[in-house]
Order: structure tokens, then C-alpha cells, then sequence
């Protein structure tokens, strides 16, 4: 079955893209689809067939989805994780321990710590690395309310679970030496997880060894 859809899927792809180009809808779709990470013409093509196929709903659906998305959500004030209420779930609640946190680079990364389920802090999202081949410098990352977290004397521990890449290690020594003050602990993820990997991918337990083997910077 799967086999047969996608050949006659193939089927489609041939035929269409042997006429010189797309009608104008598919095209802007095809365009639109092709700014997603990971998503080659290729794969913009097959995905916009699919939804031409698909019935009116499935596709009315998965517009409302993305403007909805668009629509309510933003930034926590506090953290920049991306949430609906504001500030988000972490920095309101009474049972997360408000004097530590864990700085990643992506609002996704919380989910890689948060399944350890031994992290009971708070957490700060820079929203990506320093890298200057791809231009971007400490000012490009959202540090400025880190350092006013930890200036308003509220903080005890700093952890930097930036990715074990060139980047991600360049922002944690950037942040260190930043975030260097009296009483304040700044600590560094150890390294469990392969250098040059992501922490999104790392499993639970690595994760955790990762946090518990932390070392102070
Ligand atoms: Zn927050």
C-alpha cells in the first residue's frame, strides 16, 4: 500500500515536473515549504502534493494550526522559552527551584533535560550560539535578561547545557566569563554527550550523567 502511494506519488512528481513549472498555488506552497529546515525541493514537492490530495479539512486544519501557532504563542519575558502564558510554566511555578538555571540554546532543548526527570530548576534560552562564520555574536543571543536575572541576586547556580559543539562551547565560555560574580555557581554540562552533538538527541540517561557530572567553570 505504502509502496503503491508512494509510487503513484513518484508518478505525480514526473508528470508535473515535466511541464516547465507549477501552477502559481503550487508553487507558492512548494516556495513556502521549502524554508523549513531539512526540506529540499524534493521533499516540498511531495509534501505539497500531499496536501492537494488531502481532503478540504485536513488541509484547512494544518493552515489554522500554523496561524494559531503564530497567534498565541511568544516569549516567556523571563526565560524567552516559547510559551502561551506568560511567564511560561517553568518560571511560575512554586514547585521548580527558582535559584538555579539551565541555559540552552533552543526552547526545544528543555525537552532533552526536562526527560531526565531529576532537573527541578528553571531554565533561559539564548535562541542559538555564537558563530561568526553564520554571523552571529553575543549580541544576536538573548543574554541581557540572563545577566538581569542573576543581577537581581536571585540565582545561586548557573548551568551552561549549550551543545558540545564549536559554537555551543564558544557560547558557554563567552557566558562564563559573563556571568562571573561573587556567590554565583557557573557550572558546564560534562561531556557525555558526543562532541559535536545536539543535546535534543541525546537519550535520558546521558542526559542526566551530563547534568550530574557537571563541572564548576
Ligand atoms: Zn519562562
Amino acid at each position: 500500500m505504502r509502496g503503491q502511494r508512494a509510487e503513484s506519488e513518484h508518478k505525480d512528481l514526473k508528470h508535473w515536473g515535466a511541464m516547465s513549472r507549477f501552477a502559481q498555488p503550487m508553487a507558492r506552497l512548494i516556495d513556502e515549504l521549502k524554508k523549513l529546515p531539512g526540506v529540499g525541493t524534493k521533499s516540498a514537492q511531495r509534501f505539497a502534493f500531499h496536501i492537494l490530495r488531502s481532503s478540504e479539512e485536513d488541509a484547512a486544519a494544518l493552515a489554522n494550526a500554523v496561524l494559531t501557532l503564530r497567534a498565541k504563542l511568544r516569549l516567556c519575558s523571563v526565560c524567552n522559552n516559547i510559551t502561551d502564558i506568560d511567564p511560561c510554566v517553568y518560571c511560575s511555578s512554586a514547585t521548580r527551584n527558582q535559584r538555579v538555571i539551565c541555559v540552552v540554546e533552543e526552547a526545544t532543548n528543555i525537552a532533552a533535560v526536562e526527560k531526565t526527570r531529576h532537573y527541578n530548576g528553571v531554565y533561559h534560552v539564548l535562541h542559538g550560539s555564537i558563530s561568526p562564520i553564520h554571523g552571529m555574536g553575543p549580541e544576536q543571543l538573548r543574554i541581557d535578561n540572563l545577566l538581569k536575572r542573576v543581577e537581581d541576586g536571585q540565582v545561586d547556580e548557573v548551568i551552561l547545557a549549550t551543545n558540545p559543539t564549536v559554537e555551543g562551547e564558544a557560547t558557554a565560555t563567552y557566558l562564563s566569563g559573563q556571568l562571573r560574580r561573587a556567590g554565583l555557581r557557573v557550572t558546564r554540562i560534562a561531556t557525555g554527550i558526543p562532541a559535536g552533538g545536539d543535546i535534543e538527541y541525546a537519550d535520558e540517561v546521558t542526559m542526566l550523567k551530563a547534568i550530574e557530572g557537571r563541572r564548576e567553570l
